[in-house]
């Protein structure tokens, strides 16, 4: 993510600025910059419109902009930023700012921030919507494809999104004269100002219907189960998301579909950890094997088995590597390593024949094994 500038830099404002001083500078440079106005080179504008309009939404909230000033735009939990562990799936890149004069209006004067009150019977984006999903370590070793049941609003297929009972006669709002908008003229410090709230006769919709559809209850939409199937990314970390575009809830009049937000969960393994782009892992071996070395059947995550040489005079405790045989990375064109550690197996219970061999072995080599002190007297 790139440098962000100071909020107070954005606005041209000093740290010490009142409230007043923020809301014109923020007023001055939203008019500046607004898109509308800036026909030649609208993507600059709107990127600097996006720039002011967050500096203003820190800098007018009281508490945020004390949490600003002490840990920065992305302390102390990092609002503002994307969050980590965020994978997009689509690559759609920049959705467009959507941009209303009225959301201005309606921050500076209305008080609510945020867009509370769309007041537009225009298109809208239908809302994003969030669903977990648990996948083994294997799956998201290798990738995997699941179908998961999501319960979500769709349109409604008998009035497909009208609300009103199929043939039944649908009369323009008399109050608002179909425009969903009831226009006010207000004086406010910087002069006169046309504001406009959303029609409460009709909802914003400018329409006023006579019956409404059986099916939705009038309301346009209808909570259906859908079976989607998803394509999770081999490398995929837990608690990493997967977009899926337009697979949110329906838009408002027309407006595009929400997107749909899958949080990857990852199961606990019995054997394998995870590190980085590393797989790690216990791999038992016998007394003999360690003291005489041997090859050695190694599982892998996949299934497969790598064959491997431990050397003579292995200790416990020692760790080895299979090069490029972890998770592959999603970002990044690279593998990780597969990082086992040998532990030696004392043997419990001996046959009689084991035994004698051991006792034999234990004449030549005739001491009692070395004991470490350190640590213990100094
Ligand atoms: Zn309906
Ligand atoms: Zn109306």
């Amino acid at each position: 993510m790139a440098e962000k500038r100071d909020y107070y830099e954005v606005l041209g404002v000093s740290k010490t600025a009142t409230d007043e001083e923020i809301k014109k500078a923020y007023r001055k440079l939203a008019k500046k910059y607004h898109p509308d106005a800036n026909p030649d080179n609208k993507k600059e504008a709107e990127a600097k419109f996006k720039e002011v309009n967050e500096a203003y939404e820190t800098l007018s909230d009281k508490q945020k902009r004390a949490t600003y000033d002490q840990f920065g735009a992305n302390g102390p939990q990092g609002f503002g930023g994307a969050g980590n562990g965020y994978y997009s799936y689509s690559t759609s890149g920049f959705d467009g700012f959507d941009i209303d004069l009225d959301d201005i209006v309606s921050s500076i004067f209305g008080g609510g921030r945020r867009r509370t009150s769309r007041a537009s019977n225009g298109p809208s984006k239908g809302a994003d919507l969030r669903h977990d999903v648990e996948i083994t370590f294997e799956e998201a070793f290798l990738g995997v494809r699941k179908q998961i049941n999501i319960s979500r609003e769709d349109i409604c297929d008998v009035c497909h999104g009208s609300g009103a009972k199929p043939g039944s006669k649908v009369d323009t709002c008399s109050v608002c004269n179909g425009t969903g908008q009831i226009r006010q003229v207000q004086t406010t410090l910087f002069g006169q100002m046309q504001t406009s709230r959303t029609c409460t006769n009709c909802g914003g919709t400018g329409k006023v219907i006579r019956e409404v559809c059986e099916k939705c209850r009038g309301k346009g939409r209808i909570k259906k189960q859908s079976r989607i199937t998803i394509s999770i990314p081999a490398g995929i970390e837990d608690g990493q998301t997967v977009v899926l575009r337009d697979e949110g809830a329906p838009g408002q009049n027309g407006g595009p579909k929400g997107d749909l937000y899958i949080v990857v969960h990852i199961k606990h393994h019995p054997i394998y950890i995870r590190k980085d782009e590393h797989v790690l892992c216990d791999i038992p071996v016998t007394v003999t094997q360690a003291t005489l070395g041997a090859e050695i059947e190694v599982p892998m995550v996949d299934g497969t088995k790598e064959k491997f040489k431990i050397p003579e005079g292995t200790q416990t405790g020692t760790k080895f590597r299979i090069k490029q045989k972890g998770f592959t990375s999603i970002n990044r064109n690279y593998r990780g390593d597969f990082i086992f550690t040998v532990i030696v197996q004392t043997p419990k219970r001996l046959s009689k024949e084991q035994r004698d061999l051991f006792e034999k072995l234990a004449k030549t080599m005739n001491e009692q094994p070395p004991v470490r002190r350190k640590g213990i007297f100094g």
